[in-house]
């Protein structure tokens, strides 16, 4: 059986769609059956970062209609492994049937070794459908203490459940750290949450989107290779965290 991963964060543009694409694609080029789903739905972009906005992938929202099915979706064109749904356009979050998108989950995971769903920002209907089918839940903050805050807030609203919550801390940036005299510790006492990795602030990541490219195709260091890295650790593999 496949697992889901649900990559959230309270505040917007920590790096969740970053994240989901640099995970997804490490997997799949690590030889895993990857699905990765945007439920960022009116702002969707994890097209872009997977290298895929010119396949005209289909959404979920088509095969939750029953309009297509699960063996139709397309493979990234470089990486075999990896596919893509993308969000609806002309549907409101609020409009998806959870019992219908949790049993969509199900068939996912028997044919997937991993679905990977990009959560959009704040606690709506999009947070829902992202961490109620999660088997795994992946909080991503940044060091900014309104980052902090609402990575603690959305930790606490799901501590309770059954999914098994970890924390990545993302743009890195260990000059900025010492002049904010801040640490990965703090941050990870901020938000409350043990750590499964931490991505530095990487200008690959903007250059990858602009040239249309999965940021693991584009380089094998930096933020590639602590998506690399977490990867790994997601598949219970023992792997030291990156100096950075
Ligand atoms: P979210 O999905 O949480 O809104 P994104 O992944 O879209 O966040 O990232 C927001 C912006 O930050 C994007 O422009 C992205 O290129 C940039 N970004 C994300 N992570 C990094 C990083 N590690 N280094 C540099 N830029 C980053
Ligand atoms: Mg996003």
């Amino acid at each position: 059986m496949g697992q889901v991963l649900a990559v959230i964060s309270g505040k917007g543009g920590t790096g969740k769609t970053t994240v989901s694409a640099g995970i997804a694609a490490c997997l799949a080029a690590e030889g895993r059956r990857v699905l990765a789903i945007d439920l960022d739905i009116g702002l969707r972009n994890l097209d872009i970062s997977l290298g895929m906005a010119e396949s005209a992938p289909l959404s979920f929202g088509e095969v939750l209609s029953g309009a297509y099915d699960l063996e139709q979706i397309m493979p990234h064109p470089q990486i075999p492994n990896l596919y893509l749904l993308t969000a609806p356009v002309n549907q409101a979050p609020e409009e998806i049937d959870i019992a219908a998108f949790c049993a969509m989950m199900d068939r996912i995971r028997r044919r997937f070794d991993w679905c990977i769903l990009d959560a959009p920002a704040g606690l709506g209907a999009g947070f829902t459908l992202a961490t109620r089918p999660a088997d795994r839940i992946i909080v991503v903050a940044n060091a900014d203490p309104a980052s902090l805050r609402d990575g603690a807030c959305v930790a606490g609203r799901l501590r309770s459940g059954a999914a098994e919550m970890k924390l990545v801390v993302n743009r890195v940036a260990p000059k900025a750290y010492r002049r904010m005299r801040t640490t990965i510790d703090d941050i990870m006492d901020g938000v409350g949450l043990p750590l499964l990795g931490m991505i530095p602030e990487d200008f690959n990541v903007t250059l990858a989107a602009a040239r249309g490219v999965p940021l693991v195709l584009q380089t094998k260091r930096g933020a590639a290779a602590a998506c690399l890295h977490i990867a790994r650790r997601l598949e219970g593999r023992k792997m030291p965290l990156l100096r950075l």
